[in-house]
């Protein structure tokens, strides 16, 4: 095997020394070739057949903000250990995960991962999926978006792997634009997706891109910057790592240690054979890289094929009528409330992405023709709860958010989504934008009164809770999820949606959830000491 790939990597060096010769290297070709003589060599880096490292890392989420568009959320820190059989391609994490957001917890486990199939062992997520409940203990095998993320992210971090292959490739690297920060130029080209930039000086990749597409704020940057080179036996390798998006760092990543080509138990690589035979394969097309990504930011990802609901738990989305012409959207992670009025339609939420959206689109038109979607009202402005909030809006509407949040939708709705895989690029500038300070009525022409109310609460600045006044039913989101059982103590969430009904004066029957499905009232009143 080394001595194919030494004969390959001197064979490839005597083609490119011809091309060379017969119309000199192109640009690309020259950063390349500096790229991989600064990393260390054709050669070192083709030696390289194991990694193992330890790491931390600190985790931001712009899009789970208190403020609409403000400051990111800081989500976790965590410390890990690694083990990588480069020339196998498959790896093991070992995670310490302290989460901050949404509620402080720590989540111990392991990611293993190899070219057909990721293997999870223990607890990563509140969003549990159904192979993970079911195993004793707690594993589960990845999806295939989870799998293809961990694929590109692994392919995007292994600098030294990343460099050699563009070397043997000469005609899948292309020239890319210049990639401009802070006003210093760094030369790109293309190679599979990625946009790799090359620090000038010294000519070793210093950002690794790629063009993803993000819920809420449509087409966005990746990058995967690279600092703080050290070299370990051959090859230069960089120990700090940072994810940014559209520019904000996300991520920081500190490797503490870095060691090459020590001897790795086999054994600790190894995904047991029945839960290999029925993991998913890596998913091509349309993978929701950010959705998969940053959802284990927050420790809340669930690990599925489908982003709207777990396909090995739940038979897909559907409609429950909670109280007559009122629609809760169930059997996702995500749900929305749809009150049809008389001659339109009120929804409530509009979660996940534009795909769970155009399932309630197409439902609706089929279940209440003739009712357009009228007014599309968010609780909140958080990416899971407000991802689809274009695909609600394909036929006009108006967009009701609780204060301060115009600003921030406004540019929401004029950003670039060229790369929405569930929705065709349009414009939304024609949608009105309607901002509630304290709370807003909506009534039909038969006197039907939806209503909304913002609340003083701990979760988001601006946060609404639905009313819907002849039903005796309110819709909250995310601090509280009524279905499940109350804690033995009330939270502030709990304390916000009683001091918002106190205040307004309301007396509902039962509350339906943006998480959960529906529960009487009484036991929260009771629980909050009413
Ligand atoms: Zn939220």
């Amino acid at each position: 095997m080394r001595r194919t790939l030494i004969a390959l990597v001197s064979a490839l060096v005597a083609i490119f020394g011809l091309l060379s010769c017969a119309s000199g290297p192109t640009k690309e070709q020259q950063l390349v070739a500096k790229a991989v003589e600064a990393t260390g060599g054709a050669q070192a880096i083709a030696d390289l057949r194991t990694v193992t490292l330890k790491g931390t890392a600190k985790q931001w989420e712009p899009e789970q903000s208190d403020v609409q568009g403000g400051e990111m959320r800081f989500a976790n820190e965590m410390t890990y250990e690694a083990i990588v059989d480069v020339q196998g391609r498959a790896s093991r994490f070992d995670f310490v995960k302290n989460f901050a957001y949404p509620a402080p917890r720590t989540f111990t486990f392991s990611e293993i991962v190899t070219p057909t199939a990721g293997y999870v062992i223990g607890v990563d997520s509140n969003g549990r999926n159904a192979e993970s409940q079911k195993a004793n203990p707690p594993a589960h095998s990845m999806s295939g978006y989870r799998l293809a993320t961990a694929h590109r992210e692994g392919a995007r971090g292994n600098t030294a792997g990343l460099m050699l292959a563009m070397f043997f490739s000469p005609e899948q690297v292309k020239l890319a634009a210049d990639i401009v920060v802070q006003g210093r130029a760094y030369p790109a080209v293309s190679y599979q997706g990625f946009i790799v930039a090359f620090d000038p000086q010294t000519g070793l990749p210093a950002r690794v891109r790629t063009l993803d597409y993000d819920n809420i704020w449509g087409d966005v940057t990746y990058d995967l910057v690279f600092s703080d080179w050290k070299k370990v036996g051959n090859v230069q390798i960089a120990m700090n790592r940072k994810h940014e998006l559209n520019g904000r760092v996300i991520s920081d990543i500190q490797w503490t240690d870095f060691r090459i080509n020590q001897a790795l138990d086999a054994k600790r690589l190894a995904i047991p054979p029945e839960v290999r035979a029925n993991a998913a394969k890596p998913a091509s097309g349309n993978v929701p890289y950010q959705w998969v990504l940053r959802r284990q930011f927050i420790g809340v990802y669930m690990d599925s094929d489908n982003v709207s609901y777990d396909t090995k738990g739940s038979q897909g989305l559907r409609l429950q009528e909670v109280s007559p012409g009122v629609h809760h959207v169930v059997g996702g992670t995500h749900n929305s409330l749809i009150v049809e009025m008389s001659d339109f339609l009120v929804i409530f939420d509009a979660p996940v992405t534009d795909a769970q959206s155009a399932w309630v689109m197409s439902t609706v038109k089929s279940r209440f023709p003739g009712k357009p979607v009228r007014w599309v009202v968010l609780t909140h402005h958080h990416m899971d709860h407000a991802g689809g909030v274009r695909g609600l809006l394909v036929d006009g509407g108006t967009l009701v958010v609780g204060a301060p949040g115009r600003d921030h939708f406004q540019k929401v709705l004029a950003a670039p989504m060229t790369r929405n895989p569930d929705l065709t690029p349009r414009s939304f500038a024609a949608i009105q934008i309607m901002e509630v300070t304290m709370s807003h009525v909506i009534t039909d022409s038969r006197g039907r009164q939806v209503m909304m109310y913002v609340m003083d609460n701990p979760h988001a600045k601006g946060m609404m809770m639905g009313w819907v006044p002849d039903a005796k039913l309110g819709f909250v989101t995310d601090i509280w999820s009524p279905g499940p059982p109350l804690p033995a103590k009330p939270n502030p969430g709990l304390v916000a949606v009683v001091n918002t009904v106190k205040k307004a004066g309301l007396q509902p029957e039962r509350f339906a959830g943006g998480h959960g499905s529906t529960s009487d009232y009484a036991s929260l009143a009771r629980l909050a000491g009413q």
